[in-house]
């Protein structure tokens, strides 16, 4: 009962507009500190010991550290604004393959600035590939994007960005999200939680340690649409060991 109930809060804040549960923002009453208390939902999100975001500091180096396997097949079909967010819509046939299961990408979104920190240093942007197994078990692919030159592969995506909440657009030219992802693909490891209510935990998170280019112009287009930032402060590491190869 419990676990059915879990499946249908985290579906739901995943896959709808955000309007389940409570009413939360970034800023204000309904910020983060504040989020626990918005809903029995939410909870987790004071009250979890393994919260995302985080600063990644003293990773550990493990020796035999398997490679992310991508399987990204399909290319994304719609793009939306779901308040919080720019969510880009995956459909079923692309997946990642982790501790040897595969993880189907639902979806891809952004932040502004970064969520997750490296050694103390935030990005200006940071988009995570949210991947769900068959048992609903979740997996967060997080790439860092750094102030450079025009992202091409956004630009198609940013020509049809939804400015206003609830606005969902069918995508013109086809983006296969395996395109927004760094060449070398070295990454951190840690066990998290969703960033936004209900902070769900038991998700892992796979945070790759090359950024890929995107320009002031793609950033601030992006911030214009959450209104200003939609990052959540950075939680406690606590007693999670960190490890990258
Ligand atoms: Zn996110």
């Amino acid at each position: 009962m419990f676990k059915q109930r879990f499946a249908v809060v985290v579906l739901a804040a995943l896959f709808s507009s955000g309007a389940y549960a409570g009413h939360w923002t970034y800023e204000g009453e309904e910020g983060p500190e504040h989020w626990g208390d918005i809903s029995a939902d939410f909870a987790i999100c004071a009250k979890g010991k393994t919260q995302t975001p985080v600063d990644i500091q003293h990773e550990v180096k493990v020796a035999r550290f398997d490679a992310i396997k991508f399987n990204y097949v399909t290319a994304a079909s719609e793009i939306l604004n779901n308040g919080h967010t720019v969510q880009v819509n995956v459909p079923a046939g692309s997946f990642i393959n982790v501790d040897g299961t595969d993880f189907q990408l639902k979806q891809f979104h952004f932040h502004t600035p970064s969520e997750n920190s490296v050694h103390g240093k935030a990005y200006p942007m940071e988009m995570h590939l949210v991947h769900a197994d068959k048992d609903g078990n979740l997996a967060v692919v997080a790439v860092m994007f750094k102030e450079s030159s025009e992202n091409k592969v956004l630009a198609r995506l940013w020509k049809q960005l939804p400015t206003h909440a609830d606005e969902k657009n069918i995508l013109a030219e086809a983006v296969n999200p395996v395109t927004l992802l760094p060449k070398a693909k070295h990454y951190y490891r840690f066990d998290g939680s969703l960033t936004t209510p209900p902070c769900s935990e038991g998700v892992r998170w796979l945070v790759l340690k090359d950024p890929i280019a995107v320009s002031r112009e793609q950033i601030d287009a992006f911030a214009a649409v959450v209104h200003e930032h939609n990052a959540r402060p950075l939680q406690p590491v606590g007693a999670r060991v960190i490890i990258s190869e």
